[in-house]
């Protein structure tokens, strides 16, 4: 890890309104997965964590996620047909196949890299995703992002949760405050609109978010304002039907083995995600209850 990172030692955080690649309105979502790397990590590490991104920053992502997998089948074709060549053939063309695949493999990615590039904005950090996550450590989670004003602002708004400032960090967030006092911009997007004022605009505002992770933003400014134990209890409920629909479709039908392998894997996490711990316990104990569902009866 040679980049700036921001290590945060809470399994919850805030996200920076805005695209962590291009820095615009976010209106769609990308799943960053863990990446492995020198830092010890717990076995509860969460395998992905959404972060809010704009649509046109999906795209370009997808492209060159694209042509990295089809560079790893034209690799694994190639080796394989390698070794298959020169324990059938001779060693010598068992080469020349895993040569040639790895020209194939170099060309189709240089080809979808450049191609995702050409879908970048000049604001654009990257044309691959502009996040990394390093895992949970048992205590922190932590980030590196490729553009500088994402990671101060992701720090800034993590400030109460950051669990050490590197000197890389401490430059960067110097810089980026000097930055702000010479060009006078918010430290995250102002919303113009008004927040719901009573649970149902409160309902209505989360039943028109587009994606999984405004929904669960939109859920946590919710949880903020109302107070009402009966409203939150029905927020939580709705949240937490949503946010579990997806799961119990998928696995509707399936051998009941199959489906408290999935339903396992899906309590593991939701106990190590990013969300509401209100919401999380609600959807513990609704995949606990569907667990105990599919064993046989004693
Ligand atoms: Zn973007
Ligand atoms: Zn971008």
């Amino acid at each position: 890890m040679s980049r700036v990172t921001v290590e945060i030692c809470s399994r919850t955080f805030a996200y920076p309104s805005e695209c962590p690649c291009c820095g615009s309105v976010p209106d769609s979502e990308v799943p960053i997965q863990f990446k492995a790397s020198n830092r010890t990590i717990a076995a509860n590490t969460v395998r992905e964590l959404l972060f809010p991104y704009c649509s046109r920053c999906v795209g370009h992502v997808r492209i060159w996620e694209t042509g990295s997998m089809a560079s790893s089948v034209i690799m694994l074709t190639g080796i394989s047909g390698g070794i298959v060549i020169a324990l059938s053939q001779t060693a010598l063309g068992g080469l020349l196949v895993f040569g040639a695949a790895l020209v194939a493999a170099v060309i189709v990615t240089s080809i979808m890299q450049s191609r995702a590039r050409s879908h970048c904005l000049p604001s654009c950090a990257s044309g691959a995703k502009a996040v990394v996550f390093y895992g949970w450590s048992g205590s922190t989670n932590t980030f590196a992002f490729e553009s500088a004003a994402y990671t101060a602002r992701f720090a800034e708004q993590n400030a109460t949760k950051l669990a050490s400032v590197d000197p890389g960090l401490r430059h960067l967030l110097e810089a980026h405050k000097v930055a702000r006092l010479q060009v006078p911009t918010p430290a995250s997007a102002t919303r113009t609109v008004p927040p719901p004022r009573d649970l149902k605009q409160w309902l209505a505002h989360l039943d028109h978010q587009p994606t999984r992770v405004s929904r669960r933003i939109a859920f946590g400014r919710a949880l903020d304002v109302v107070s009402d134990p009966d409203e939150r209890a029905t927020l939580v409920h709705v949240v937490c039907s949503a946010e579990l629909a997806p799961i119990f479709a998928r696995i509707d039908g399936v051998a009941s083995s199959t489906r408290r392998r999935e339903l396992q894997r899906a309590l593991s996490d939701v106990r190590a995600d990013n969300i509401p711990e209100e919401l999380r316990e609600a959807e513990l104990v609704d995949l606990d209850r569907r667990i105990r569902s599919t064993l046989p009866p004693m």
